[in-house]
């Protein structure tokens, strides 16, 4: 907490005015300015063996990791930590949207070396959320209600920013082909650039509880704006905790860097008659991570408790980049919405190929048999999605935590297994019908019309079972499983176990 000097309460960092200011008595001052009385102490401790200790990266060993002292709550049913910096009670989690009061505790955590302060405010949040979901046709309306968007929190998610550099001569394998006579010459040349190449503030989200499809949702981040790290900003504010190695997301962000800079010198390289393998350049590219250096940056996030067919309960995650307002959700499709959208939809086409086709019976049958089969396929497409989701295989940073086991690989194939068995079993009797249906047509050729309009109907009735089927597995991919989050240790298969 920041005690205002001029009236004692409370200072919070205002968005508006990207400066700290005091509700009661309008005092303003600058966030680097203040000193703090009470709470986030910052310290400075090299024997420092707090929760995060295994996950000091080696760069950082030259000199001691730097802490602090912060307020930890968690959550009782999901096991979820937030760290907040805020004059009241906890009366829920965002993570598994449950309303409870969670457990707060005094705690030391690695402390950040840059912030991105939050840019938009939470009125700024809920018009990017409104203009998101007005594009969502077939969303729940109670996504819409005011009261959830209230729900929003501004949370400071940790992220991991590496610097890349290489100044050095490297050389690749290019050809020169020409044609000469009858003969088509290759010539081998190795190709020899100076380069001097620097990326900085390439970044990745590391917290294994924010997702790696949210955070990718809402990126970019400029991280040129990220200011020098001080605990001011955090008044008023949560933040996740780091939970991820750096060396989680190094190589794909070098990859990234190779890439780009890969097509920069092919693209130089065009002009000349050599041609060069990107593989090649890539390879002798070889960057030199600077750094990497732990950042927090804004999201404004919500948490939407909702209950499947089962019973179950699911929850639903929106969330905003606090710096550009880029807004990405879990936009499920409410089924009778869709259902109404595609009958009225289904009148101007019918109109329309009346016009210009005559529909046989016959076709109709084939055509149902047909779709029943795009049906299925495109189920099982579905199924090691959705078991990658629920068993949280789609995140890197949570999957480098739960990969520590072999019983987490078997869980997931077991899943996978489960779910393709499910399918099968829902959808069976649905694929089969229509097929066997139109077999029978093809090879008795009946006479009588009422055979065919018959067949036509039920197949018509097995292809909207199997579609309706394929949009409640697709509501289950947009929604996610009540997370279980296993931060302080412990049990290791807890989280594992327990999905199915
Ligand atoms: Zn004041
Ligand atoms: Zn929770």
């Amino acid at each position: 907490m920041y005690e205002c000097p001029n009236c004692g309460q409370n200072l919070k960092f205002d968005i508006a005015r990207q400066q700290m200011h005091c509700d009661y008595c309008d005092t303003v001052m600058d966030p680097y300015a203040i000193t703090e009385k009470h709470s986030a102490r910052e310290v400075v401790d090299p024997a420092y063996t707090g929760t995060n200790a295994a996950l000091i990266d080696e760069a950082a060993n030259a000199k001691p990791i730097e802490t602090m002292q912060v307020h930890i709550y968690t959550c009782p049913q999901c096991g979820g930590e937030i760290v907040g910096d805020v004059n009241e009670a906890m009366v829920f989690c965002s993570f598994c949207g449950a309303s409870t009061p969670l457990n707060e505790r005094m705690t030391s955590i690695r402390r950040p070396e840059v912030i991105i302060p939050f840019k938009k405010t939470k009125e700024d949040c809920a018009r990017e959320y409104k203009k998101l979901l007005t594009k969502a046709m077939f969303a729940p309306k109670e996504l819409k209600d005011p009261k959830n968007i209230s729900g929003f929190r501004a949370i400071y998610m940790p992220y991991w920013v590496y610097d890349f550099t290489r100044n050095a001569a490297i050389t690749y394998s290019g050809k020169h082909c020409y044609h000469r006579g009858n003969y088509d010459y290759t010539d081998h040349y190795k190709v020899t650039t100076n380069i001097s190449m620097q990326y900085n503030g390439v970044n990745y989200d590391a917290s294994s509880s924010f997702s790696d499809n949210l955070s990718q949702a809402i990126s970019p981040y400029e991280a040129k704006e990220a200011k020098p790290f001080t605990t001011a900003f955090m008044s008023g504010f949560y933040a996740d905790t780091m939970d991820v190695e750096p060396s989680v997301y190094e190589k794909e962000a070098k990859d990234i860097v190779c890439d780009h800079a890969a097509d920069a010198i092919m693209q130089q390289q065009r002009s000349s008659k050599y041609t060069v393998e990107k593989e090649s350049v890539k390879k002798a590219l070889d960057p030199k991570t600077n750094k990497s250096v732990l950042a927090m940056f804004p999201v404004w996030f919500m948490s939407y408790k909702t209950t499947d067919k089962k019973g179950k309960e699911r929850v639903l995650y929106s969330v905003i980049n606090g710096q550009t307002g880029k807004a990405a959700a879990d936009i499920p499709v409410d089924i009778r919405k869709y259902v109404i959208g595609s009958l009225i939809l289904a009148i101007p086409l019918f109109i329309v190929f009346n016009m210009f086709l005559q529909l046989r019976p016959m076709f109709l049958s084939i055509a149902a048999a047909v779709i029943s089969i795009i049906c299925m396929i495109s189920l099982y497409a579905q199924s090691s999605q959705i078991a990658a989701k629920e068993m949280g295989s789609d995140d890197a940073g949570l999957s480098s935590i739960n990969k520590r086991n072999k019983e987490y690989k078997q869980a997931l194939k077991t899943r996978e297994k489960w779910e393709a068995k499910s399918i099968w079993k829902a959808n069976a009797a649905f694929f089969f019908v229509p097929i066997i249906l139109c077999a029978l047509l093809i090879l008795f050729k009946p006479v009588h019309d009422a055979y065919y309009y018959v067949t036509v109907i039920i197949s018509g009735v097995c292809d909207c079972f199997m579609l309706t089927d394929i949009m409640r597995r697709y509501n289950k991919l947009a929604t996610r499983p009540l997370p279980q989050f296993k931060k302080k240790g412990g049990d290791d298969s807890a989280n594992i176990t327990g999905n199915i």
